[in-house]
This record gives structure tokens, sequence and C-alpha cells, in this order.
């Protein structure tokens, strides 16, 4: 079959903003050296990328788990031009076409399945769409946001002046043009591109997948150190609408903390997010099918897996169960009846419930150790 046409604009600035990061950045640092004030700003710059593009393009704009104020929105659409990954509208299209054809080496533009250079950066390197590079009928909304339109129509001026401005002007500031044109221009913006190339190959090869294997999302916790939160991935592909990346508060999601922070200054609002009761029917779902995928290679595995079935049953009656009296603890409280709180029936019942629950749970535990060993 016959090779996608090269795409020459982009090969040429990964090519060329690559080896300057390889070797003309060493090679000053090393000849005459940068300033803390120039590491602090590529630290900061590189950011304010990042984060427009985890907390903008992916979760404000290409699943809309969140809504934003029209400043944080306008912030945002100059750091994502700034962070040189294509327009919001672009970006989200083929994002959402990720997400809808996942790991389908058609469809998805950046699937997977074609390997870690493909996933990583060798989409973009030639043009596989064709006509359909600019068919954005899956953002019919964007299209009405206006923040979207007018930084689509803007997009190359805006990063030409964020991408070779805002180095410049630093560098004019503190008399030190090369230095900051290297570190703030270039190092940032390479290290920008991969850390973010990263969520699309790295984070669906590497990792556990906690709720499903049906796509090759991942969840890892060291990636969410350089991708901003976004390392959860097997997460975010079976909850995406949901803001967070990181459920639990230890996980590293400082793009959930950021959106988080900003709805308690009244900047962000409508935070999405699945329900518990979701997240964990979800888990032990993917656990029980593990396990009996496990069971019919054991020899008596009718017998056993008859066994599980049974305890499985009840596990997923007793969580539908509590939650369901979590989820009317949670009305009582509401309506002000905090005197009798402690000694009401349905807090009784729900403390009963939650015991069972627990009980439950280890048996279910013990009985994949069980297996495990077996
Ligand atoms: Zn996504
Ligand atoms: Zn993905």
């Amino acid at each position: 079959m016959k090779k996608a046409p090269i795409s020459w604009l982009n090969l040429s600035i990964f090519l060329i903003t690559g080896l300057i990061a390889l070797l003309l950045v060493p090679w000053y640092a090393f000849t005459v050296g940068f300033t803390l004030t120039e590491i602090v700003a590529t630290i900061l710059c590189l950011g304010f990328c990042g984060m427009s593009i985890t907390a903008g393009y992916h979760r404000l704009w290409s699943h809309k788990t969140y809504d934003a104020h029209p400043l944080v929105k306008f912030v945002l659409a100059i750091g994502g031009a700034f962070a040189l990954q294509n327009s919001i509208l672009h970006w989200s299209s083929d994002h959402r076409n990720h997400h809808k054809h996942v790991d389908n080496n058609d469809r998805d533009p950046y699937s997977a399945k074609r390997g870690f250079w493909h996933s990583h950066i060798g989409w973009m390197l030639r043009e596989y769409q064709g006509d359909e590079y600019k068919n954005y009928n899956n953002c019919k909304d964007l299209q009405k946001d206006k923040i979207v339109v007018w930084q689509h129509k803007y997009y190359v001026p805006l990063a030409i002046i964020t991408n070779f401005g805002i180095p410049l002007a630093i560098g004019l500031i503190t008399d030190r043009v090369i230095a900051c044109l290297l570190s703030i221009g270039v190092l940032r913006l390479v290290l920008s591109h991969h850390f973010t190339f990263f969520i699309n190959s790295l984070a669906h090869i590497w990792g556990k997948q906690t709720y499903t294997n049906a796509h090759t999302a991942r969840d890892n916790a060291w990636l969410a150190f350089l991708t901003y939160g976004e390392g959860y991935h097997n997460f975010h592909h079976t909850f995406e609408y949901d803001y967070r990346n990181g459920i639990k508060w230890w996980h590293f999601d400082p793009t959930k903390w950021f959106i988080k922070s900003l709805s308690w200054l009244g900047l962000t609002h409508k935070l999405r997010t699945a329900s518990e009761e979701r997240i964990e029917q979800a888990k032990t779902k993917h656990k029980m099918q593990l396990m009996r995928e496990h069971l019919t290679q054991h020899p008596h595995h009718h017998v056993l897996l008859e066994k599980l079935e049974a305890e499985y049953e009840i596990l997923i009656s007793r969580m539908s169960a509590f939650y369901t009296a979590k989820k009317q603890l949670i009305e009582f409280k509401k309506q002000k009846l905090e005197a009798d709180y402690r000694t009401s029936d349905i807090y009784l019942q729900f403390l009963e419930l939650k015991q069972k629950l627990n009980e439950q749970k280890q048996l279910f535990l013990k009985f994949n150790l069980t297996l495990q060993t077996a």
C-alpha cells in the first residue's frame, strides 16, 4: 500500500527543535551556562503549556468535564497555542476520534496498536488523515464556543507570538536573548511536546489495567508526574466525563487540583465525576473477569466457578445495597436531622451494610488469593 505523503512542516518543526534541544542546549549549558531565572522561567512556561493542554484542550474542551469562566478559557487557549499542538478545535476533534475508535488502526488517529513510534509522534509526520484533516463534525459544540473559534482562526499568529515573543521578551529584559530562546523557547517546547505525547504512547503500553482491558489504556503513577496527572489513563478512558484522572486524594493529579481550586474561586463550575459506586463496580467486574479467565485453566473449574459466581452475585448486591443506603444517608444528613443522626435506624442499617460489604470483600479477596496459589 502506498504510504501517506510526508508532512514536511511537522517533520521540520520536530526535527529542528529536537536537534537544538539535544545538541545546542547542552553545548550552551556547558560553555556559557543558564541562569537560575532562565531555569525557573523554563519550568514555569513548561507548566503553563502542559496544564493548558491537560486542563484546557483535554478535560475542558475535548471531554467537557467542567465549565470555565471566559477568562480561564482565554488563558488556556493562549497556553495551548504556546504548546504548539494545533488549535483547540483540531486537537479536540482528533482526541474525540481517539476515544470513540480507541485502538482501531484505521479510525483512531494515534492508535496504540500501531506501536510506540506511531502513537507517540509518527502519526503527525505523515498526512494520514488526507481529506478528513479539516472535518470537525464531531466538535459542533466547540464551533459555538467564541474562544475556540477565535483561537482556531488566529492559531498561527498566536503560536508564533507566544513561541518567539515570550522567550524574546524575557531575553530582552534580562539581556540574554540567545539563552532565553534556547531554554524558554526550544527546550521548553520539546519537553512539553514529548511529555504530552507520552499520554498517547506510554500510557497505552506501560501500567495497570485497573478497570477494564477492553482498551489498551493503562494507569501509571510514574507517568502522572510527567503528564500533570494524565497517567491514570485506564480510568480516564473508562470514565472520560470525569474531571479527575487520579481519583484518590494521594494520586498525583495537578490538573484536577487546579480545576478544583479554581472552582472555590468561582472560576470553574459543573465539575463532573463518576459515582463511587460505578467506579467500584467496574473495578470488581474487571477483577471477576480475570478470575473467570484464570479458572477456565483450573482442573476443577466447574465447582470453583460456580462458587465464585455465587460470591460475586452476593458482593454485587451488597455493593448496591450499601451505595443506596449511602445515598439515603447523605439525603438524610442534608435534611438537617443531625440531632438524632447517630441513633437513627437508617444510620444503624448503613453501618450494618458497611460491615457486611467489607466481610464479603474479604471473602472475595481470599478467593482470589487461593486461586492465585492454586
Ligand atoms: Zn481523553
Ligand atoms: Zn488515550
